[in-house]
């Protein structure tokens, strides 16, 4: 007999829309199972592939200028559009969000450099455009040549000059966020069911039936944040009367050697899809994206085509020339969604023939405004008819898995002394240890992928070529199946991302 669950609300999608949806409903008291077809968290969608920037004045009047190449018509700021409202809300949110969850992060500078008059003309419009809006949005100012090559050294000297702001980019692991926030919601009480596909959805005396992999969830309320199959698992819930488009964006991933090479979030004045040129990851790699905005040929087209990481690495090389092709150790494409009723505002609305059936279909940027969007979710649930109690124990904190590579000496010794496996390194190039990989399964970590994200064991430059083979055998051991289902079950994660 096929085993049925119960919850009063059901949310599809463990990205980074549903966990701080599932965080967020955790502070009442409301029984939730989050169902995620993958078997690890916030490691398969776009949350995984996404930049990890939260971000506001310079970088967001950059977007405002793409904006206006790509929709003429529309306000270049409409500080009244919901979608401006939760970034800025967001924006403003986010240290006390990533405190409370104990994610590394840093706030950097953003340089946007011309190399020729028409650069040098397209600055002074950003500048121009900043001063009118006022506020968050004049924040840039003038760096002269010398002032840039201060900034970053190894930048081309055909540099003129360049706008920089300060402070107004926080930088993120994006897939840490989605993680940190399934523990803490596990914490405070929510089921997550991973390698759990919903494939139906019906109606039944008042409940409505989330038809799943792993058997029916009888639910009161259902919401759906599968971001970009959302469209599918919508039609499994009645009307939808908009539809998807995708926008294909390819990055590079540079060896940690080269990661001293640029410090700011290094960009060219906005053309349309472009911009960013590279940036130091917060683990010290260099992330190139210099490809510009590309269609794809379908929704799942996330791999890279022969010669596409090439032409951008040489694109990159004009403005910081001592990186090379010997440095690429990984390329990976992540899939921009849209609406097509109105590609410039967020859908987070109930179904127009079902109340209880709540749409987060979420429109890039998406990690800036997930707080706010997931508190009016919430508002959205209570208005449609779900009790929230508040919880008086609901813990806000979460604490991080020890990343051993950051600590100093004494540090390391105290945690060895605690527990030996933190003295034994699994992944040389990153540095993991045993004691970090044992704590991430201990944590809901099932896959290599998964053990991967959590930890890093697997991310550097042999990209896991040394240490997969451990950390097969250490899932294993660790959860008692035999090392043959770990490799299925691993091969699975990383080969179908998005089978609908
Ligand atoms: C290249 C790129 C760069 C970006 N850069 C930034 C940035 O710098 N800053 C920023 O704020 N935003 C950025 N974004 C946008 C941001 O990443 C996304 O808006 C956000 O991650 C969307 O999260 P999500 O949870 O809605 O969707 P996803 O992360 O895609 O999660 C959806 C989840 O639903 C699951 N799912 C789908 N169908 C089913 C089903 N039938 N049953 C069960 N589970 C299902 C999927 O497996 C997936 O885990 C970027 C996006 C991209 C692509």
């Amino acid at each position: 007999m096929v085993k049925q669950f119960e919850a009063e609300v059901v949310i599809i999608g463990a990205g980074i829309t549903g966990t701080t949806i599932a965080r967020e409903l955790s502070r009442y008291k409301v029984e939730t199972v989050v169902v995620e077809k993958s078997m690890d968290v916030g490691i398969q969608g776009q949350t995984k592939a996404s930049g990890g920037m939260i971000y506001t004045g310079l970088v967001m009047l950059m977007s405002f200028i793409v904006k206006s190449m790509i929709a003429p018509d529309s306000p270049l700021y409409d500080p009244d559009s919901q979608k401006i409202k939760w970034l800025e809300q967001g924006f403003d949110m986010a240290p006390q969000w990533l405190e409370e969850l104990d994610i590394k992060h840093r706030r950097l500078i953003t340089l946007v450099i011309a190399t020729n008059n028409e650069e040098v003309k397209a600055l002074e419009s950003l500048l121009k455009l900043g001063e009118r809006i006022g506020g968050r949005y004049a924040s840039p100012r003038w760096a002269d040549r010398n002032a840039c090559l201060e900034m970053e050294p190894y930048l081309t000297k055909d540099v003129i000059v360049g706008l920089f702001s300060e402070g107004d980019v926080i930088e993120v692991t994006p897939w840490e966020l989605a993680i940190a926030q399934s523990e803490n919601a596990k914490q405070n009480g929510v089921t997550f069911m991973l390698n759990t596909q919903v494939t139906g959805v019906s109606q039944n005396n008042g409940y409505q039936l989330v038809e799943t992999t792993q058997g029916p969830i009888k639910t009161r309320f259902i919401v759906n944040a599968a971001g970009i199959l959302i469209d599918k698992v919508s039609d499994m819930g009645g009307a939808r009367d908009w539809n998807l488009t995708f926008i294909r964006n390819l990055f590079l991933v540079l060896d940690k050697r080269v990661g001293r090479l640029v410090h700011t979030n290094l960009c060219l004045p906005p053309r349309q899809g472009k911009g960013p040129i590279c940036v130091s990851t917060l683990d010290g790699n260099l992330m190139v994206n210099t490809g510009g905005y590309m269609m794809p040929r379908d929704r799942y087209d996330l791999g890279a085509y022969p010669g596409e990481g090439l032409k951008n690495l040489i694109e990159a090389k004009k403005y910081v020339p001592e990186i090379s092709e010997k440095d690429v150790i990984h390329t990976f494409a992540g899939m921009r969604v849209f609406n097509t009723r109105d590609p410039e505002e967020n859908i987070i609305e109930p179904s127009s023939t079902n109340p209880r059936f709540i749409n987060a279909a979420v429109r890039l940027p998406g990690i800036i405004p997930a707080v706010p969007i997931a508190r009016y979710v919430v508002k959205l649930l209570g208005d449609a008819g779900l009790e929230l109690v508040t919880k008086s124990d609901f813990n806000p904190y979460h604490k991080a898995i020890p990343r051993f590579r950051d600590l100093s000496d004494s540090e390391r010794s105290r945690l060895i002394a605690q527990d030996s496996r933190y003295g034994h390194v699994i992944c040389s190039c990153e540095t993991v240890t045993e004691g970090e990989i044992v704590e991430a399964i201990k944590r809901g970590a099932r896959t290599v992928a998964g053990v991967r994200y959590a930890t890093r064991a697997g991310m550097g430059r042999c990209q896991g070529e040394f240490c997969s083979p451990h950390v097969v055998s250490i899932l294993a051991r660790e959860l008692n199946i035999p090392v043959t289902a770990i490799m299925e079950s691993s091969v699975g994660a990383l080969v179908m991302p998005f089978e609908s």
